[in-house]
């Protein structure tokens, strides 16, 4: 396979950022668990967080899961599982989020198949809109059938924000959660040992010393491996430039820059629309809308304007350019959170461990 494009992943910048977190967060009352879905699991980026001082590895696919089999710590799965994967979800997953009876039948048959004991934290939906039951008292139902099942062991309750529909982790959401729990071990009698918050979303929230008492997890995925949280923006003592991506020239000419005769549409079936710079040197790299969305990349040398690009091609202006680009120089760019799920998950792009 050839070297380029390649994306670029800076090892010791996602375990320094996971102990800045992990101290951070400690502070607070506050064990977190590692999102590792963006990197798409790859062991290495497992080993990084978990160098990092987190001890509790979370994934929304059983797939990703088993590529971290291997590791020390603890998995989680944080997509509400399938009925048709239970047995596997038992088997790689110590904790699952749940919001389905259905499921957690087959899982508690899946567990007890396997001579295990599987832990379920219950998803509550606190307005967002994605997983879990909106009314309480459904939630307060789904507890009681859950601790009636003999092959699982609930834990804790979750609630997941500002995914689906921009709702923001506020007192008011995680109190309500709170006290939903308290509901739970009183009329249970029981501890539970997880209240999972919120993603990364719950930093600035907990930064600001509102965190309720009583969250005592977050899912920290985008704040340990990118430094990014609630809306991208950037997570105090958490650095930025944990990705980036190489692509290789492999033409440099000068040619205008409107097509001479643009009837046809381009190879997406969309009307393409052109700014005329006049003559211009432009290079074409190695990489194209098949490994990753154009408008998720940008250019590390500021003066590259992105023109374009079709599946395999990626259609640069660097005239402004004060570089002596030649075939074969290599242009860098920086990724947004889309851009480095793409790379990560495209077989064309070398994963470049650092
Ligand atoms: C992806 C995900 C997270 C992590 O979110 P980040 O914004 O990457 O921190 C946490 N919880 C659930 C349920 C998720 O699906």
């Amino acid at each position: 396979m050839s070297v380029y494009p390649c994306i670029n992943i800076h090892l010791d910048t996602i375990t320094r950022n996971t102990q800045n977190m992990v101290s951070v967060c400690q502070h607070y009352g506050v064990t977190p668990a590692g999102v590792t879905k963006l990197a798409c699991a790859y062991p290495e980026v497992g080993q990084a967080i978990l160098n990092g001082g987190i001890q509790l590895l979370a994934d929304s696919r059983i797939v990703n899961l088993k590529k971290m089999h291997h590791l020390d710590g603890q998995k989680m799965l944080l997509r509400i599982p399938a009925i048709s994967e239970a047995d596997e979800v038992v088997q790689y997953a110590n904790i699952s989020l749940n919001s389905e009876f259905a499921t957690l039948e087959a899982l508690s048959n899946a567990a007890l198949a396997q001579h295990k004991i599987h832990q379920v934290i219950l998803m509550h939906d606190l307005g967002d809109l994605r997983e879990g039951a909106f009314f309480e008292e459904e939630t307060l139902a789904l507890a009681r059938q859950a601790i009636a099942l003999p092959g699982i062991n609930l834990v804790g309750l979750g609630t997941n924000l500002a995914c689906y529909g921009g709702v923001e982790p506020t007192v008011d959401n995680q109190s309500r959660l709170v006290s939903l729990a308290k509901q739970v071990e009183t009329e249970h009698n029981i501890k539970l040992k997880y209240l999972s918050g919120a993603s990364s979303a719950g930093l600035p929230l907990m930064l600001n010393g509102e965190l309720p008492q009583g969250i005592n997890q977050l899912r920290l995925g985008a704040s340990v491996l990118m430094g990014i949280g609630l809306n991208d923006d950037p997570v105090p003592n958490t650095r930025q430039d944990t990705f980036d991506l190489t692509a290789e020239i492999v033409e440099i000419k000068v040619k205008p820059s409107v097509p001479a005769n643009s009837t046809a549409l381009d190879a997406f079936g969309n009307k393409p629309e052109f700014v005329d710079r006049g003559l211009r040197k432009r290079a074409i790299c190695a990489i194209g809308k098949q490994d990753v969305d154009i408008d998720q990349i940008t250019p590390k040398d500021s003066s590259i304007i992105i023109i374009g690009g079709s599946s395999d091609h990626l259609i640069l202006d660097i005239d402004d350019s004060e570089h002596d680009y030649k075939i074969g120089s290599r242009i860098e760019f920086d990724l947004s959170y889309g851009g480095v799920l793409q790379c990560m998950t495209s077989e064309y792009i070398t994963k470049h461990f650092i």
